[in-house]
């Protein structure tokens, strides 16, 4: 089915919902009623094919009414750079396009749509994740990115979702630059029924996580989940700390961390590209994880993150709930964009988040 990518996929254990508080951006957990999952799904949805579907508009129009086929090209470059593709990765797809255009000279405007479908394909799976043969054990996951984007949350989804696969989970709260990041990851370590190792506010990230990889071995854990800080630390700036980490972990497990996850808020456009640059030129970044699917965001980052920073997109978000992450399929995605046969849904009738 064309939408799998956006159904949920398991009953998971109910959690708790956490909002930002104006002020110092530390997490609370909230227990107002969520929007329906159904919903949820179809505002994500819906934000993307309104997008995606303008471009598609015109390729209707330029079969019909056959309008100057640079203007047709310019439009698109400018309608996928609206929607967060990005410049380069959108010019490249636009360059194909033409080329094919020019060389085929298709007769009808499907052509083109399905000419594009295969340039949005070739793009995604440039870089897509292919899972190794046996993971390691403890399999060891590093989740960085900048304040706010959604790491904890990410942690919470990716615990549940472990958990619900039998695996023996351990959170890490490397964030101890806040004690409400503290807090928050203990209230979903206790709602999930998974062991967390903590330090106090203020301890050095490194001797906890030191202690939580020792642990994850001493407890035969299979995975271990590491939550870290995203801003700058007084002491030392964020990345360095960061590759610190890094090397307290292949100390105790040679090889691991196994995974080094960006979480990226989704909603930032071109402003996430940018962060993930940073990191990725300091990290050994192994994926990405595009949280807040769910809000504002145009859909175009998936194909700006593909196309320009080489590093597969291994989850998406799309909501603050437990059950909220979806692994990202390419085909998935490009079915959703590209199905004629989901009804169209207004975004004035999706209801507002609580
Ligand atoms: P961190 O500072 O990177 O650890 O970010 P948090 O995990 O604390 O998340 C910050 C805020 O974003 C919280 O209010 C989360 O509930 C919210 N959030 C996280 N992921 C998603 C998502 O996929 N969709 C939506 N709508 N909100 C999310
Ligand atoms: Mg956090």
């Amino acid at each position: 089915m064309a939408l799998r990518f956006w159904h949920r996929k398991k009953k998971l254990p109910t959690s708790p919902t956490w909002s930002q508080t104006p002020a110092g951006g530390q997490a609370e957990p909230s227990l107002s009623t969520p929007v329906s999952k159904d919903a949820r799904w179809r505002r994500g949805l819906s934000r993307l094919r309104n997008v995606f579907g303008r471009p598609f508009e015109h390729i209707r129009y330029a079969g019909q009414g056959q309008p100057e086929s640079e203007t047709l090209f310019s439009e698109l470059e400018e309608v996928l750079i609206g929607a967060d593709v990005g410049v380069q990765t959108a010019s490249r797809l636009i360059d194909h396009l033409r080329d094919r255009y020019l060389r085929e000279q298709p007769g009808d405007s499907a052509a083109l749509r399905t000419y594009l479908q295969e340039e949005i394909r070739s793009v995604l799976h440039e870089n897509s994740y292919i899972p190794p043969l046996t993971l390691p054990c403890p399999w060891v996951i590093l989740v960085v990115g900048v304040n706010g984007v959604g790491k904890t949350t990410c942690i919470a989804k990716l615990a549940a979702r472990l958990k619900g696969e039998d695996k023996k989970v351990l959170l890490v709260a490397g964030d101890t630059f806040r004690a409400a990041a503290i807090e928050q990851l203990s209230v979903w370590a206790e709602r999930l029924g998974l062991d967390i190792i903590k330090h106090q506010y203020g301890a050095s990230p490194s001797a906890v996580v030191y202690d939580g990889v020792r642990a994850a071995v001493g407890r035969q854990a299979d995975v271990v989940l590491i939550d870290t800080a995203g801003r700058l630390h007084t002491k030392a700036p964020l990345m360095e700390e960061l590759k610190k980490i890094i090397r307290v972990i292949d100390r105790e497990i040679p090889g691991a961390p196994h995974d080094v996850l960006l979480v990226l808020d989704a909603a930032t456009g071109q402003n996430a590209l940018s962060q993930a640059r940073t990191f990725q030129a300091t990290l050994p970044l192994t994926g990405v994880i595009l949280a807040k699917m769910d809000g504002s965001a145009k859909g175009g980052i998936t194909l700006a993150v593909s196309g320009q920073l080489g590093v597969p997109i291994r989850y998406i978000g799309l909501g603050e709930q437990v059950e909220d992450l979806e692994e990202f399929i390419p085909e998935d995605f490009i079915a959703a964009l590209f199905d004629d046969t989901t009804p169209e849904i207004s975004l004035d009738d999706m209801p507002e988040r609580p």
